[in-house]
């Protein structure tokens, strides 16, 4: 068997068991198969064992291998997005998961308004307040997306992550824990045009952590396709 499909193998097995953990179920969990650096043959392993979403860093390394890769699957935008390429982002992505700004917002709601779309989005939140990081200032997410929620061509599906790097993964926990209050009070805040249902967080080396903390949506990229060279 090809080591990609033994990691998909080896990774659902341990989705399920953390899934357990915190009382849900492995189809509550959805993988993002991260594909930054792989090429179209190896993406295309992954979606024949049945990985549908895909998550690219950047616009156009994306653009080649949308065209390359076979199959029912959809294609996220989890990288920095610049304001300049937006346009290409709105076509090609069915969700942008690193919106932390709103005059980001702004402008794929107007990119988005001239494709006649309403794009999903989530809410990158700068949860360890790291400088080299992007995302929004945990105090100011509510407010932000308040006002993000104005717009009409975007709908608010939800809040990304990138928590800082711990050697141990139990580190990462209180942020995880932080990551999911603040998902809980936005989405009893019942905000119009915002439907808080998606929180990405975990990675390879903390998804289990994640998971048991709440996520349902994890962003595997090493854990199926080997370290990235
Ligand atoms: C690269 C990347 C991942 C996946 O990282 P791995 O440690 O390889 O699983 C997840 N999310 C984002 C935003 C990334 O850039």
């Amino acid at each position: 068997m090809e080591s990609i499909e033994k990691n998909i193998e080896d990774l659902r097995l341990r989705v399920k068991e953390a899934a357990e953990k915190s009382g849900r179920r492995e189809e509550d969990i959805k993988i993002v198969a991260v594909t930054k650096t792989v090429p179209p043959e190896k993406i295309q392993i992954a979606v024949d064992k049945g990985l549908r979403i895909l998550g690219e860093n950047r616009v156009q390394e994306a653009q080649g291998k949308i065209e390359a890769v076979k199959g029912d699957v959809t294609w996220h935008m989890i990288g920095h997005l610049q304001k300049n390429k937006v346009k290409y982002a709105v076509k090609i992505f069915s969700m942008i998961q690193s919106v932390d700004s709103y005059e980001l917002a702004a402008e794929i709601d107007k990119r988005a308004a001239m494709l006649g779309k309403v794009m999903d989005v989530l809410v990158q939140v700068n949860i360890g307040k790291e400088e080299t990081k992007f995302g929004a200032e945990y105090e100011e997410t509510p407010e932000l997306i308040k006002k993000i929620s104005e717009l009409e061509h975007i709908r608010v599906r939800g809040l990304m992550a990138i928590p800082p790097f711990k050697e141990n993964p139990e580190d990462v926990r209180p942020f995880f824990k932080k990551m999911r209050e603040l998902f809980m009070e936005l989405k009893n805040l019942n905000l119009q045009n915002v439907e808080m249902e998606i929180l990405s967080m975990g990675m390879t080396h903390d998804f289990h952590v994640a998971i048991e903390e709440g996520a349902n949506m994890i962003r595997i990229g090493s854990g199926i396709f080997g370290p990235r060279i």
